[in-house]
């Protein structure tokens, strides 16, 4: 980096901290040449993230998409926009560390269902028939025994 104040070349890093959840790393540095200290800050570029959709069409990931199937499926529910935002901010560091710049709809899909399953049975159960698209009531009604059947076996887990 070249010192802002006599343009000599060489500094060294005194303290470098990541800012914006590490969006941005913040580096204090010192001049080798005259001794003063000055900024720099290093933007980490995001990598687009594209989602394929059913039909074959991409498009840029949105993480405000996530969120919005989330509002619907927890309306009137007691999950506050607080664990809504924490639900999309754990599917949305998931995607970005197991993905490298694609993913499909279906598969970002069952992450939601997922992790609102361990939040809300109802917004599951919501987003589950919505998403899923079931094809007759038979096909959603295994889906609900599935979900009791679980639930059951992690009350008894609580219960020893
Ligand atoms: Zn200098």
């Amino acid at each position: 980096m070249k010192c802002p104040y006599c343009g000599h070349k060489m500094d060294k890093v005194v303290d470098s901290r990541e800012v914006e959840d590490g969006v941005v790393i913040r580096r204090r540095r010192e001049c080798l040449g005259c001794g003063k200290r000055f900024t720099t800050y290093e933007y980490i570029e995001n990598v687009p993230l594209f989602v394929v959709k059913r039909d074959g069409r991409r498009e840029m990931f949105d993480r405000n998409k996530i969120l919005n199937g989330v509002m619907k499926a927890c309306e009137k529910r007691t999950v506050s926009v607080e664990q809504m935002e924490e639900l999309v901010d754990k599917i949305e560091q998931e995607i970005r560390r197991e993905y490298d710049n694609e993913i499909s709809s279906q598969e970002i899909g069952e992450k939601v269902m997922k992790y609102l399953s361990k939040l809300d049975d109802v917004a599951y159960v919501r987003f589950a028939s919505v998403y899923r698209q079931f094809k007759d009531v038979k096909e959603f009604m295994e889906e609900l025994q599935q979900l009791i059947v679980s639930q059951t076996q992690k009350k008894r887990r609580g219960r020893r």
